[in-house]
């Protein structure tokens, strides 16, 4: 892991993280920090990198990010098993994250050919407006889905001309890291896009206080975020923000239970639960309730929580000790309807395991129906009809996503448009593609990424009146 101390931004001043395996509690490798003055320098170079870039020809800043796109797709595999030993992501999904970053980086290779401005009709000259890049753009990302949500960020922030410095976790860098050294073996130019591995409350806070960066996009805990926005306040400074989640999966009484039933543990459990779009509150029409339950106890009990490298898993552990204790606290003291199981072995006996859990809370008014867990338990509530049910959804701080299942079409419009969150999805669970906008309501964030509109919000509109 020498090449930690790539292009000599680190030296360790700011301190060492040493990585554990989830799977196994073993510890994995110890990294160099960087320290404030490590992240002003990885700052200031792509500041100094910004004017070059941004005069980059459109035709070759798009050519520059196929590439880096191609050099991502060479490294699917290496990506993907560096992905399952730091962050404990099953083999399967962190194929796809790697691939995502891979797909996200294309699209928006489209981009910067297509940054059109517009000519507006006025008397005596002529109008016409630019977008234009915004300069450094800092990337702060979580460690729920290390590769996606840095793609999210550096992919559009790229593409119209930005020049990036991108924060990984503390406790999952190293995929991010080699995004970083991947770029320049596709050829981009040296502070183009710098990876300053580091804690939040030193390279992140900088991010938010440093002037030379210009807008703050930020994934996280919506605690952390609040504070990202205060702090991007003192300079009048753009944030972005993906927050926190409690999404409902609302069952109704005319929908094919089979198929909500069988779909349910994939949309809470995927990533251990650790995802923000987690439907982790399972809202059953009353006169369904129990025979829905009935149908969701064996998916839940056939959930394969596997090794992350078993390429059938479909769960592994979750990311830290930290995060174990806090999803046991949670469920603790509440009435459990059932269980999946945790893999059994010698050298797994130290990991981070918990099982696929449903919780009846008492109301909806208990922690576990209202606060993110963010861990593999999902509360089951029931409503009489289709009022409570989308009242039931928006009693929340939060609108990241929701879903839905019925065999009206009406009702499915009706719902769709009363739930107060981002991104709905209709008789599935599908909820982030990179081609459609993906963000919050409420507390839940500011803004959307993804989308073809996202480059756009990595740029200033320009208005320029030109007397004829
Ligand atoms: P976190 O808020 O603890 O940390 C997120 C990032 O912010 C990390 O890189 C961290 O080092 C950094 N950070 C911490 N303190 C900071 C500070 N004072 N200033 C600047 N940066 C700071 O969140 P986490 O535990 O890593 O991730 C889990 C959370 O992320 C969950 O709440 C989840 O819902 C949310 N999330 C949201 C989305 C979304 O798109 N809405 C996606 C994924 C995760």
């Amino acid at each position: 892991m020498s090449s930690l101390d790539y292009r000599g931004i680190l030296t360790g001043e700011g301190g060492t993280t040493t990585l554990i395996d989830p799977t196994t509690a073993a510890e994995l490798t110890t990294l160099p920090r960087a320290s404030i003055e490590e992240t002003d320098r990885a700052i200031e170079r792509a500041h100094a990198a910004f004017p070059a870039w941004r005069a980059v020809s459109p035709g070759d800043r798009a050519r520059l990010l196929r590439r880096f796109a191609s050099v991502v797709d060479e490294h699917l595999v290496e990506l993907a098993e560096l992905e399952v030993r730091n962050s404990g992501h099953t083999i399967g999904n962190a194929t796809w994250e790697a691939g995502n970053v891979r797909d996200v980086l294309n699209y928006y290779s489209a981009a910067p050919e297509r940054m059109f401005g517009r000519q507006i009709p006025v008397a005596g000259g002529v109008d016409i407006t630019f977008l234009e890049p915004l300069g450094v753009v800092g990337i702060i990302v979580p460690w729920n889905f290390p590769m996606p949500i840095a793609g999210w960020g550096f992919g559009p922030a790229l593409a119209a001309g930005n020049t990036v410095v991108l924060k990984p976790a503390e406790v999952t860098p190293l995929t991010a890291i080699r995004l970083a050294e991947l770029a320049l073996e596709a050829g981009l130019p040296e502070g183009v896009f710098t990876v300053v591995p580091g804690k939040g409350s030193v390279v992140g806070e900088r991010f938010v206080t440093h002037p030379l960066v210009r807008k703050v996009c930020f994934t996280g805990s919506t605690d952390v975020g609040k504070g990202v926005m205060r702090g991007a306040a003192d300079q009048v400074k753009a944030v972005t923000l993906e927050l926190g989640g409690k999404s409902a999966n609302i069952i109704f009484e005319d929908a094919d239970l089979e198929v909500a039933a069988a779909a349910a543990p994939g949309a809470v459990f995927d990533n251990a639960g650790q995802d923000c779009c987690a439907r982790s509150r399972i809202l059953v029409q009353r006169s369904v309730y129990e025979r829905f339950l009935g149908l969701l106890e064996p998916a839940v009990k056939g959930f394969r929580v596997r090794q992350p490298s078993d390429p059938d898993a479909e769960m592994g552990p979750l990311i830290t000790a930290g995060q174990l204790a806090s999803v046991a606290a949670y469920v603790e003291g509440t009435d459990i309807a059932f269980t999946g199981s945790v893999p059994v072995g010698s050298e797994l006996q130290q990991g981070f395991w918990y099982p696929p859990t449903v919780v009846i809370p008492a109301s909806a008014s208990d922690r576990i129906w209202r606060e993110e867990v963010f861990g593999p338990v999902v509360a089951v509530l029931p409503f009489d009809d289709e009022a409570e049910a989308i009242w039931m959804a928006n009693d929340s701080d939060f609108g990241l996503s929701g879903s839905l299942f019925t065999s009206d079409v009406g009702r499915a419009l009706r719902v769709a448009r009363g739930v107060e969150a981002g991104n709905l999805s209709v008789n599935s669970h599908s909820s982030v593609r990179y081609w459609t906008p993906f963000g919050g309501y409420k507390q839940s964030g500011l803004g959307r990424e993804l989308g073809p509109d996202a480059p756009a919000a990595f740029s200033e509109v320009k208005n320029v009146f030109i007397a004829t």
